[in-house]
């Protein structure tokens, strides 16, 4: 049978636009359908202008130390809407790179929504309808909202980037990535934020040694952080929202935006009308191979529901490639995926928990904390932290932990000896870098713990 396309992609964000490319260079007839905007979450409303804001709020501080090494300098206000609208013009500039990957590749694309037919067969909104061999599912996730009273009053991290002005009060609800970012975020643009996580530490699943530092220097730092409290219900008043706490409290915010998750963008999609197996969470059930129940469908990225990263869902976009349009059966290696989250202080982490090790057999833990020279020295009680778990029988390094200004930086390179396989002795044997904070990652001589 003669098929329209080799492969039609539908959803143009990072894993999508990835393996459109990549298949339209290998000799494949490519299409892709976007119903919003080319990019997708990382760059439109996620990664890209979370980054930015992350530099933005980080000034008041540098300002701040630079008075203390004998600058005369200060900070005067911040003008949000200056900054947003530099802001959205540059995710214009990305979006119009998106869109020129796609068509120097020869890739047709279709501004609009797209969802599954039958097997082999993609619909656009208009009706018209395409035969592919192959389709991949690349359409992502969204922000969801608890299902409590007021709830539509709510922000999520979509609307945040469009606010007409920065709020006097913002509660933020959530203890993932998107919640303790933001908190931070905009704390530093001078927002009195509030943080309302349910459980008893923030950063559920990432090294608890590392979370709890974190949260302390999120407190620290005039983050209003509650543990062990969520939202009850939120009503309009005059002047914000008010919010029933769950510890009893009743108080007003100018803003509330809720953190608390993603769900894959599976709905109305046809998935399941043509015969492609979902689980629990609405996800599109995959192997290893990023294949579907139905064979000719493929899916990757948040859509998944693996690892909900833009550069994980690139890679699972390239063994896709090399997989159905190459003829090289690749599947996604998905452990020791290093990743940062750009809280204040950073974190950056590759491997292992210490509680997720200790279930795997012995352990060594080396860790260190301390007040680094720069922030030492313009009187700041910041701490950073340091951490190796170390399988005690192969010596190899399970896991390592960074907490400290340029985490996100310091873990690209501890997860290239991480991935290696190191062992604590090759760690030992690299010389230090000095004086600098990430020498103490291979002087810790001495475990705090065994386990
Ligand atoms: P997460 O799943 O990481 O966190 C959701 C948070 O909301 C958890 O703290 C969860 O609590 C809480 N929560 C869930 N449901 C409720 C509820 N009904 N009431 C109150 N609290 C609730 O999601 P995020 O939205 O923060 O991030 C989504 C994904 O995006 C991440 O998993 C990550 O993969 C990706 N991301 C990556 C970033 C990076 O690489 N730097 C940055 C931002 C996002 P509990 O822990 O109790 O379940």
């Amino acid at each position: 049978m003669d098929f329209d396309y080799d492969l039609f992609v539908i959803g143009g964000g990072s894993g999508g636009v990835r393996a459109a490319r990549v298949a339209a260079q290998a000799g494949a007839r490519v299409a892709l359908a976007e119903e919003s905007r080319y990019g997708g979450t990382c760059v439109i409303r996620g990664c890209v202008p979370k980054k930015l804001m992350v530099f933005a709020s980080e000034y008041p501080a540098a300002i701040a130390d630079a008075q203390s090494y004998g600058w005369t300098v200060h900070a005067g206000g911040f003008d949000w809407p200056a900054f947003r609208t530099k802001l959205h013009a540059e995710l214009d500039r990305l979006e119009d790179v998106y869109r020129g990957i796609l068509s120097r590749n020869a890739v047709e694309s279709f501004d609009t929504r797209a969802r599954l037919a039958d097997a082999h067969t993609v619909e656009l909104a208009s009706g018209q309808r395409f035969s592919a061999r192959h389709i991949l599912v690349a359409t992502g996730g969204w922000p969801v909202k608890p299902d409590i009273p007021g709830a539509e009053h709510a922000l999520t991290s979509n609307e945040i980037f469009h606010l007409d002005a920065l709020p006097k009060s913002m509660l933020i609800i959530g203890g993932g990535y998107i919640a303790c970012e933001f908190a931070c975020i905009l704390n530093g643009l001078g927002v009195e934020v509030t943080q309302f996580y349910r459980g008893a530490q923030i950063l559920r699943g990432f090294d608890g040694e590392a979370r709890g530092l974190i949260a302390d220097e999120m407190i620290q730092s005039g983050v209003n952080l509650h543990l062990g409290t969520n939202i009850v219900e939120m009503e309009e008043t005059e002047g914000g929202f008010r919010v029933k706490a769950t510890n009893g409290t009743e108080r007003v915010f100018d803003k509330v935006m809720f953190a608390t998750g993603r769900a894959p963008n599976t709905a109305d999609m046809g998935l399941e009308e043509a015969g492609v197996a979902l689980g629990r969470n609405g996800e599109v059930e995959v192997d290893a191979y990023s294949q579907s129940s139905v064979p000719s469908v493929f899916a990757i990225g948040d859509v998944t529901d693996r690892v909900n990263l833009t550069p994980v869902a690139i890679r699972e976009g390239m063994a896709f490639v090399e997989t159905v349009i190459k003829g090289n059966p690749t599947p996604v290696d998905h452990v020791n995926i290093p990743t940062a989250i750009f809280t204040q202080p950073e974190m950056g982490t590759v491997g292992m928990s210490e509680e997720e090790a200790r279930e795997h057999g012995p352990i060594e833990v080396y860790c260190t904390s301390f007040k680094p020279m720069q922030q030492s020295f313009a009187g700041r009680p910041d701490r950073v932290l340091m951490k190796l778990i170390v399988a005690a029988e192969s010596r190899r390094v399970l896991g390592c932990h960074i907490v400290a200004p340029g985490a996100g930086e310091l873990i690209q390179l501890a997860g290239v000896a991480v991935k290696m396989g190191a062992t604590k002795e090759d760690f030992d044997r690299t010389v230090a870098v000095h004086p600098t904070m990430s020498e103490e990652i291979v002087t810790m001589n001495t475990p705090v713990r065994t386990a």
